[in-house]
């Protein structure tokens, strides 16, 4: 079989780069993961700051074996799965082989593409110049909104909408403009308490 029918059935990704790190973000954060950052992104953020991976054509295609033993060279047992946009791919095949070795696997995602894969947790972070796909809703385990421009408030209760009553709700200041939205983040959380904020801490650290 080709590579390109190889990826499309979920048992080779184009991997831009994974690496063992501090998870930074969200609810999981300071647990130690290991990150698989796919190559690959169609939805085009002006603020991404990893512009880079959007040409999936541009990284290594990795068999999901490779990918996993990568993962189990590390002592930590916690995996993110993020981009890119990972469900780009069929994610089933991968997930399912970290399962069969014992790990706890996230997934960072704008939801934009039909749900694949077995996770413990879903970061579902929507974007604005992208819907996402309704397969994602009833999955997340967080919603993650970052705050770029005040109008990102009434696009986070638009999703909050969406999405279960166990869902947790964070705000994430963008980090270029951390200093212009932070206080009004702040207040929005004091005056709304089913959302928290989430911080970019790995920056803070200066760590990937
Ligand atoms: Fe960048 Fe993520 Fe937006 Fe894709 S979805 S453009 S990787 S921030």
């Amino acid at each position: 079989m080709i590579d390109k029918d190889l990826v499309e059935k979920g048992l080779k990704l184009p991997v831009m780069e994974a690496f063992y790190t501090i998870q930074g973000e969200g609810t999981f954060t300071g647990h130690p993961a290991y990150f698989i950052r796919l190559g690959g992104c169609d939805v085009g953020c002006v603020w991404c700051d990893v512009k880079e991976s959007w040409e999936a054509g541009k990284w290594p295609v990795l068999s999901i074996e490779e990918i996993v033993q990568g993962a189990l060279e590390h002592p930590g047992r916690l995996v993110v799965i993020t981009g890119g946009e990972p469900l780009m791919y069929d994610l089933n095949p991968l997930t399912s082989l970290l399962k069969e070795k014992g790990f706890i696997i996230n997934i960072e995602t704008s939801g934009t593409h039909p749900f694949s894969g077995h996770f413990d947790w879903v970061c579902f972070s929507p974007k604005k110049f992208k819907e996402p796909h309704e397969s994602i809703f009833e999955r997340a385990d967080e919603l993650k909104v970052i705050v770029f421009h005040k109008s990102d408030f009434d696009f986070a209760e638009k999703h909050a909408a969406m999405v279960t009553e166990k869902c947790k709700k964070l705000l994430q200041p963008e980090w270029s403009r951390s200093e212009k939205y932070i206080n009004d983040i702040i207040n929005y959380v004091k005056s709304h308490p089913d959302w928290n904020i989430s911080l970019q801490t790995h920056k803070f650290m200066d760590i990937p």
